[in-house]
């Protein structure tokens, strides 16, 4: 019964990435080159490692090309900027991204700015967060990307009527998805850690997207019955398994439908990338 309810992340993102195969194939097979997406990471972080070798499998599983160029940690600016401004002038190159987190004395801002935004497949340029704002076409960033086709995949594609809050204000994944969400008519609230009463203005959300970073911080009381809760966190648990924002077993009676984590909102922003880049892909061809 409680199945019914979960939005599994894994089996859309399987779907997604099953009809990209044939998308890519149709160009293949009438002689274009296949798609390519150009991950730099800089440093060995495990996570970062763990994200980009998931990139470059997905690439993989879905007939694109992929190249991954990993820089020592102690790489400087301008360097990694040379690299940025090739690629940028490649041709053969779709999409773009670097990896986050930079080492500290790289200034990130500097480098994601220097990215051409028609590769920018992240979604994180001014130019393409503007875009964004005014809905003009663009790449959305993947992860508030994802979270709308989760909603979508449960028929909620038009929100007119309801509340939503969003917790959390990043610029990777809160202030964005305030932004997808009022696209779709909702009544939108962010809230953060300066925010009063936040349980009480949860309590009331009919669509809540925890974007938070604390394991299990949403709690049954935080949740409005019938609601729809997507959960962006992923977090470590006491036990090292991963875990969401959200204590899903304390509110999974109360909810209408949930994300979880693990096989939830982090496969979606993988599917969404591999589709900016099929975007980035037809745009460059032409
Ligand atoms: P972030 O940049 O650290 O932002 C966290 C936000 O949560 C901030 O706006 C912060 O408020 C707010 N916050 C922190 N503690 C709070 C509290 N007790 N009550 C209310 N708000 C609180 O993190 P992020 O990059 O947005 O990522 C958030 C989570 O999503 C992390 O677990 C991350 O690993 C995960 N994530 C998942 C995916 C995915 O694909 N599933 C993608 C990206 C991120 P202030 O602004 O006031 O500090």
């Amino acid at each position: 019964m409680n199945e019914d309810k979960i939005i599994y992340g894994n089996i859309l993102a399987k779907d997604i990435k099953d009809k990209l195969r044939l998308d890519v194939i149709s160009y293949t097979d009438k002689g274009f080159r296949a798609p390519h997406l150009v991950v730099i990471q800089v440093g060995s972080n495990p996570a970062s490692s763990a994200y980009v070798n998931g990139k470059e499998k997905d690439c993989v599983s879905v007939g694109f090309k992929s190249t991954l160029l990993r820089l020592d940690n102690n790489i400087e600016e301008e360097e990694l900027l040379k690299f940025v401004k090739g690629y940028n002038d490649d041709s053969s190159v779709d999409g773009l991204l670097v990896q986050l987190p930079l080492p500290k004395h790289i200034d990130a801002k500097k480098i994601l700015f220097a990215i051409d935004p028609n590769k920018d497949v992240d979604g994180f340029h001014p130019l393409n967060v503007g875009k964004m704002m005014i809905n003009e076409p663009t790449y959305l960033p993947c992860t508030p990307f994802g979270c709308m086709r989760m909603l979508e995949s449960v028929g909620y594609n038009d929100l007119s009527g309801l509340n939503a809050v969003v917790i959390g204000r990043s610029n990777i994944v809160g202030k964005p998805a305030g932004q997808l969400l009022l696209r779709k008519n909702a009544t939108v609230t962010t809230v953060h850690s300066k925010t009063k009463n936040i349980e009480e203005i949860c309590s009331k959300a009919d669509i809540l997207i925890a974007a938070i970073g604390k394991p299990k911080l949403i709690k049954e009381n935080w949740v409005k019955k019938g609601a729809i809760i997507i959960d962006v966190g992923i977090n470590r648990g006491d036990d090292g398994k991963l875990v969401g924002d959200v204590d899903f077993d304390s509110v999974i009676d109360k909810v209408k439908y949930i994300t979880p984590v693990p096989k939830g909102v982090g496969l979606m922003t993988r599917a969404m990338l591999l589709e900016n880049t099929m975007q980035a892909y037809k745009e460059n061809i032409k």
